[in-house]
């Protein structure tokens, strides 16, 4: 339409629009928030909800139901204590923690440009290692043998559960094993909305190969993880890899690629893909005095695999989709904000609205809304002017919108408005499940932007 014409945001502008956006439409909170809020913790809302929803479910369909070879776990997030020495945490899970000696803040040392206070160029201390991972305790009693730990990652309690899942699944090796879950870290510089905080979500998957086949197996993962991000409608521009360097690979790694997205703040990591080597299964070995072999029938020889892990963070994630797809537009004259995010990780799929609230128009639509719903997370909405009730819905991200009108009630049509494009066709009622399921199979929005 020519009518339209895209509005220009400055990156320094984005975060303050979709914190504001995230509220007011409620996709996320601050935690607590009646209380003043808590430090970098976030509670998701009704959208938000959904959105997540949506991207662990995409996820876990391509990484275990679409596949032979993966099988899925869901681990208790307090471990034994001894889980996190053999993994090394306790020992080595810590960052450089510097005070400015006159304004008291905390930094990561080694996230600091210069040796100075970046709030107020006041003095900092030596730094000094902390710890990130958060401490509890077991049972009644408070002292040092009752200490357990939350997990700061899903992916040990995929590793002690090797040889569990090994067997009642007869997977044989090269096979992985995946996980959702939640992991806790006491960051010392949380921020960026859902981008660092200290309560979050992990997307794992930890696959075991034959060692002399692992550089095969990470250069297949790296492939596979990337086309994950354009199949949910990222563009492709905005997503590249970085290699870790010598000085940057944790000690357990042979090769490390993280996946990093173009955020208005920096390229920053949104998921790393990993060879492990046999580092995990044989320290646990070691602590656990358990055998974590595997025994090959075909080559008849025993070996410890080595694990190429991909580690994505869902939060991490649906700040890329909300980032991704944010978008100002001035149409005749009037602003419209949009989230262009694709269907299939939209929050609500269809809205269904009355042209107005008589003539037998809100009882079809309502109809309508019922027959939907089972098939599609819809909305209803009859108050208001229609533009804005499509306004609404635009800035929620749903991709369509069915509207009941006069000529409904003459030949049982209704017009349905594709978000981006804003454009309507008609459809007939008994055919809106099809169409609706064939528009957000075929969702092509994005990706003929990816190739502009
Ligand atoms: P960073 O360097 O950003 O701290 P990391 O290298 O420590 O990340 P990993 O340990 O590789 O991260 O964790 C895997 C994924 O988990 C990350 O790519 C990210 O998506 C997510 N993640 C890690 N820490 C956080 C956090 N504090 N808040 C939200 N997501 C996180």
């Amino acid at each position: 339409m020519s009518e339209v014409q895209s509005v220009e945001i400055r990156p320094e502008e984005i975060m303050d629009k979709l914190v504001s956006l995230a509220k007011r439409r409620g996709f996320v909170f601050p935690s607590s928030e009646i209380y003043g809020g808590i430090g970098s913790c976030w509670d998701y809302g009704p959208l938000g909800v959904e959105l997540k929803r949506n991207l662990k479910d995409h996820w876990w369909k391509s990484m275990t139901q679409k596949r032979d070879d993966i099988e899925g776990v869901d681990a208790a997030i307090l471990m034994h204590p001894k889980v996190w020495e053999a993994s090394g945490h306790v020992e080595g899970f810590t960052d450089p923690l510097v005070d400015c000696k006159k304004c008291k803040m905390r930094f990561r040392a080694d996230e600091l440009k210069g040796d100075r206070c970046p709030n107020c160029g006041g003095d900092l201390t030596e730094p000094r290692q902390f710890n990130l991972m958060f401490k509890t305790f077991m049972g009644p009693v408070e002292d040092e043998s009752a200490v357990v730990y939350m997990r700061p990652e899903t992916a040990q309690g995929i590793y002690v559960n090797f040889l569990n899942v090994l067997g009642p699944s007869r997977q044989k090796i090269p096979f992985g094993i995946a996980q959702i879950g939640k992991a806790f870290r006491n960051e010392i510089s949380p921020g960026n909305f859902i981008f660092r905080s200290r309560e979050f979500e992990q997307m794992e998957m930890q696959y075991f190969v034959k060692p002399e086949e692992d550089e095969k197996w990470l250069q297949y993962w790296r492939g596979e993880r990337m086309q994950w991000y354009l199949d949910i409608g990222i563009r492709e521009k905005s997503l590249r890899w970085h290699q870790h360097t010598e000085e940057e690979l944790a000690h357990y790694a042979k090769a490390a690629y993280d996946i990093e997205y173009d955020f208005p703040f920096g390229w920053k990591e949104i998921e790393g893909v990993h060879n492990r080597t046999d580092f995990d299964l044989v320290q646990h070995k070691k602590f656990s005095g358990k055998d974590l072999s595997y025994f090959s029938t075909e080559e008849k020889k025993r070996f410890i695999p080595y694990i190429i892990e991909t580690s994505a963070g869902v939060d991490r994630t649906a700040l890329v989709c909300l980032a991704d797809a944010y978008h100002e537009e001035v149409v005749r004259n009037e602003k419209r904000v949009v989230l262009r995010l694709d269907p299939k990780i939209a929050p609500i799929k269809v809205a269904v609205f009355p042209l107005v609230k008589r003539d037998g128009m809100p009882e079809v639509a309502l109809k309508i809304y019922h027959e939907l719903k089972v098939h599609f997370k819809c909305f209803y909405d009859e108050s208001a002017a229609v533009g804005r009730r499509y306004r609404r819905m635009d800035e929620a991200g749903t991709p369509y919108c069915i509207t009941v009108d006069s000529q409904t009630l003459e030949d049982e049509t209704v017009t349905v408005r594709e978000r981006d494009s804003m454009l309507q066709t008609r459809e007939k009622i008994p055919d809106l499940v099809k169409v609706i399921e064939e528009k957000i199979r075929f969702w092509g929005g994005r990706a003929a932007e990816r190739c502009s």
